[in-house]
């Protein structure tokens, strides 16, 4: 169903999660079925072994020494207990005790077995190796099963006895040195750590002058913009070891591991001083203590205690710095940032203008570019996103060129590259020319409305190609703007409703496809009332406290009825734009929508040869100001 990202931050959203059922076909789960297999077998046959064949009578001994004495007899077959005696055209079965012999049997019976063919099979040792294997293989199995079951529910390769011992990696002097030079756009962020760097070089110039030195640096800021990367640059610049360790690499199965891995850890640091022990993730375990209602909690209180503790612990003239990373510095437990402990919060940003053309020269090494490349129009392409999305970005486009064969990277692939990052793969799904209808009008509904509001950015691509969750996109030119005004927001929300109000103006249809954009202007509408103060409500903050534990509710229900009519207001209205902007263009709709079934994608300057250039005008939310 056609849904689109219009936002200028596009995010990935919806990711499914994908729960796969799967084989392991590691050596030892091999082994592991063949066992079962094994034993299988040996089950089935020892039950096959008793039971009789289907040709054969069973009888008393006196029966079969009778048989003999009236020579009807041919064979005698022994083996064991068991006593088979071949007739013309049937077999007796017989058992005898064990030990005593057939020949003293029928010798004591009187009947000769002169004329019979006795064989006597010594069946003793097979069975008895059959009897200990019997005993011995479901044992030997069972130990086996729950030897692998141990080991897989504890990581693979420590021994019962490291269980306590932390599995910080340490990278030293000797490793590949990551500075501060493979850092871009977080300089502020540097300039604060560039002070932990001088402390661990020349400690005494601050012991000197009797300053407290720090203790705790808290890195915080949203995923992928290079928290690890400048903890190590950090050690790096310092030239000291790094000990690294992720918050869950704490947190065991047994009780107790985490706070022993704590002091083990802050243990082997401080035989290497000067040096910097990393959390990264921390808030895996610092989270608030006693917030936690599901179990596991206590185990994580007693690892965050014991990480306080060894950080109180510090003697003055120990150089131990320690850093955490986190992007949820929300949740962490406030005595983690007491003074004396992570008292130092350095906070990153996801990068600007500048920084993201910084990092990109910095991960473009080493890549052959096309010189046409412009490295501006890259950053200005790539608002929103973070130093790794840069990374993988520019890694994704030396794929594609090299996929195609090509001698360098191109702008075509760079731009790619960039959907793909925001928007997931392209994927070749088979619409049917009705499904490419719709979608054409849908997304061409969208961009129509970005190109006839004056406050949004330019269209920069549309397209029907279905991409991760969505069957299309429309996405604009961004432009970081210092201050969102009301009558952006509602052009925005306008724009957002634009695929349902071409669909119903078009097919006087609705499709689930909308959901998304729906959920996105209902959202931010809500901000608007909510957050901004932007309705009749006032400037009020009527955000709702909530969290997963309890509900906090400080706006009356009377308050929360009214907050509701208003953003049905504004999405109404923003509706009824969307709405009368597309009939007043429906040549231009259709224009559009035709060109995108034909081509299935459009760049901003194909859309604007299509559609003409944006015009100037008054934003049609100027005037209705409520
Ligand atoms: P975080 O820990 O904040 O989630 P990482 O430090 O793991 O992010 O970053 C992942 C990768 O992204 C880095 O290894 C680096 O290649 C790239 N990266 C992220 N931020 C930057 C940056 N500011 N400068 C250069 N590269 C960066
Ligand atoms: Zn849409
Ligand atoms: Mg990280």
């Amino acid at each position: 169903m056609p849904q689109s990202t219009i936002s200028k931050t596009p995010k990935i959203q919806n990711r499914k999660k994908i729960i796969k059922l799967k084989l392991d076909f590691s050596w030892k789960n091999i082994l592991l079925y063949g066992f079962l297999i094994l034993f299988t077998i040996f089950i089935f046959t020892s039950f096959n072994q008793n039971i009789s064949q289907p040709s054969s009578k069973e009888v008393g001994i006196s029966y079969i020494i009778n048989a003999v004495k009236a020579s009807k007899v041919q064979k005698i077959e022994v083996s064991d207990t068991d006593i088979t005696a071949y007739e013309k055209n049937q077999t007796l079965q017989a058992t005898k005790e064990s030990g005593s012999s057939i020949y003293t049997i029928f010798r004591d019976a009187g009947v000769s077995l002169d004329k019979t063919d006795v064989v006597v099979k010594d069946t003793t040792t097979f069975s008895n190796w059959l009897n200990i294997l019997s005993s011995v293989l479901p044992v030997a199995l069972m130990i086996l099963f729950f030897y692998f079951l141990f080991r897989q529910a504890r990581g693979a390769q420590e021994s019962i006895f490291s269980i306590g011992k932390s599995k910080a990696s340490l990278f030293n002097k000797d490793m590949p040195k990551v500075t501060f030079a493979d850092v871009a756009g977080v300089d502020e962020a540097k300039q604060e750590l560039t002070e932990i760097v001088d402390f661990l070089k020349h400690p005494d110039k601050y012991r000197s002058m009797g300053a407290r030195t720090p203790k705790g640096v808290l890195m915080v800021g949203p995923s992928g913009t290079g928290k690890t990367l400048l903890a190590r640059a950090t050690a790096g610049e310092a030239g000291v070891p790094f000990f690294s360790m992720a918050g869950s690499e704490f947190m065991e199965m047994l009780v107790g591991v985490g706070a022993s891995r704590v002091r083990d850890l802050f243990n082997n640091a401080k035989k290497s001083q000067p040096a910097i022990i990393f959390i990264d993730e921390i808030d895996a375990i610092g989270r608030q203590r006693g917030m936690g209602l599901m179990g596991g909690h206590d185990e994580r209180e007693q690892t965050l205690n014991q990480i306080l503790v060894e950080m109180d612990g510090f003697t003055p003239n120990e150089q131990l710095i320690v850093m955490a990373a986190t992007n949820r510095p929300d949740v962490l437990d406030p005595a983690l940032v007491r003074p004396g402990r992570f008292d130092r919060k350095v906070v990153l940003d996801l990068p600007d203008i500048d920084g993201r053309k910084a990092i990109l020269s910095i991960h473009a090494k080493g890549k052959p570019f096309d010189s046409s490349v412009s490295w501006d129009k890259v950053a200005q392409r790539t608002a929103g996103f973070s130093g790794a999305d840069l990374e993988n970005m520019l890694n994704e486009s030396a794929i594609l060129a090299a996929r195609l064969n090509k001698k360098v990277i191109d702008m075509k692939d760079i731009e790619e590259a960039a959907t793909k990052v925001q928007l997931g793969p392209e994927k070749k799904r088979l619409q049917k020319d009705e499904d490419k209808k719709i979608t054409a009008y849908h997304e061409g509904g969208h961009a129509l409305l970005m190109w006839y509001m004056p406050n949004i950015d330019a269209v920069h691509r549309v397209s029907i190609v279905s991409r991760g969750m969505s069957l299309g996109h429309t996405m604009m030119e961004p432009v970081e703007h210092a201050h969102e005004t009301k009558t952006h927001l509602l052009e925005q929300i306008s724009a957002m409703l634009g695929g349902r109000a071409a669909e119903q103006l078009i097919f006087n249809e609705m499709t689930t496809g909308a959901s998304n954009d729906i959920e996105k202007a209902t959202q931010l509408a809500r901000t608007m009332v909510v957050e901004y103060g932007m309705s009749s409500l006032g400037p009020i903050n009527l955000n709702e406290d909530r969290n997963q534990y309890f509900e906090a509710k400080n706006i009356s229900s009377a308050m929360q009825a009214k907050v509701d009519t208003e953003v049905k207001k504004i999405v109404d209205a923003c509706y009824g734009e969307a709405l009368s902007v597309l009939k007043k263009n429906k040549v231009k709709l259709d224009l559009l929508a035709n060109e995108l079934t034909k081509k299935e994608t459009l760049d901003g300057d194909e859309f604007l040869a299509l559609i003409g250039p944006k015009e100037k005008r008054k934003s049609p939310f100027e005037t209705s100001k409520n």
